[in-house]
């Protein structure tokens, strides 16, 4: 669980800023769900050599929270979780079914199974169903799969990331992981176990030679991205009752805490922890709102 690392004060670098703080002090406060903590994200040349420095002395990470060195930037309070010990704490008592369809009903929702049967008749519904999502409400989401690698028995002193990453797990190292946009299958794949051994081995060779002696096995699942590459976090437009809370694409850990607090806020009125331009830049309707002022711009000219 690492933020994104934006240099400059713009929407992003300060969502990512406030995410970060607001989910670590929650992992925190969860027992069991952090398995180790620092990471080093190693520098991409000269342009992460010159930008680090100015991204940890910058105003919006806690001082001494980043470290920028010249070959990477320690990221002290990045954390390896458990997901295994976070879903289920957080998500509570599930009932598991398909949800095919949505019907307004009333000043609510009914949600329909694939059959086209009722399976509940609810006030407000949050889509939080990944890259599916998109099929429930006219979304911008796209399916991006990943696959990430685990070598058995691997060991591993501090997590380590450049774009690939590697982290030490219960079970030996995880390392990966692929994008490929557009696939929503999830069969891990051979293939994209090797890709991943590439990746390592193109900044850390020591480490891609020990874990390819490894036993290694796989888990490919699919990624929710957005064409601005922030997440959906409000209502949906036009639709009173349904709102989303996707599109996290490779970094829900960080980011879903703070948007999950804002989406709750928002549905009861009350004060929301993300200040307006940051609650406009994950709104769902953002995209439609820029073609419309885009659209208004060209016929004024
Ligand atoms: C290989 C890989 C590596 C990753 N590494 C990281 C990482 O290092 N750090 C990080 O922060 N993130 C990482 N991510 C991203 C992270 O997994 C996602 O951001 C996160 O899972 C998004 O959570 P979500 O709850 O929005 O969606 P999901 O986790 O996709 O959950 C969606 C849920 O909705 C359910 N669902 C789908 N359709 C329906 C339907 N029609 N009816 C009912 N239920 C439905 C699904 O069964 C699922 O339970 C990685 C992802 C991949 C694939």
């Amino acid at each position: 669980m690492t933020p994104r690392l934006d240099a400059g004060d713009g929407p992003p670098a300060r969502l990512f800023a406030q995410a970060f703080r607001h989910a670590v002090a929650a992992y925190d406060a969860l027992p069991g769900a952090i398995l180790a903590r620092g990471a080093d994200h190693l520098a991409d040349g000269e342009k992460d050599a010159g930008r680090f420095p100015r991204i940890a002395d910058g105003p919006l990470h806690d001082p001494g929270a980043l470290t920028a060195g010249p070959q990477a930037m320690a990221i002290h309070d990045a954390l390896v979780l458990d997901p295994a010990v976070v879903v289920p704490a957080w998500a509570g008592p599930v009932d598991r079914r398909q949800v095919a369809g949505l019907q307004p009903a009333g000043p609510g929702w009914r949600l329909l199974d694939p059959a086209g049967d009722t399976l509940a008749v609810v006030d407000v519904v949050v889509l939080c169903a990944g890259p599916a999502s998109a099929a429930l409400a006219d979304l911008p989401l796209r399916p991006v799969r990943g696959q990430a690698t685990v070598a058995a028995g691997a060991g591993l002193p501090r997590a380590v990331s450049f774009g690939g990453y590697a982290i030490p797990t219960r079970d030996g190292v995880l390392f990966g992981a692929t994008h490929q946009r557009d696939r929503t299958d999830t069969d891990p794949r051979p293939e994209d176990d090797a890709a991943n051994l590439a990746l390592i081995a193109g900044r850390l060779p020591g480490l891609a030679a020990d874990l390819a002696a490894r036993p290694l096995s796989s888990r490919a699942a699919i990624r929710a991205a957005t064409p601005d590459h922030l997440p959906l976090a409000g209502p949906v437009a036009d639709r009173p009752g349904l709102f989303v809370l996707s599109g996290f694409g490779g970094r829900g850990f960080c980011v879903a805490p703070l948007l999950a607090d804002h989406l709750a806020a928002t549905i009861l009125a009350y004060p929301s922890p993300l200040p307006a331009d940051l609650a406009d830049a994950v709104a769902p309707d953002r995209f439609r709102k820029r073609a419309l002022r885009r659209t208004s711009q060209t016929s004024a000219r």
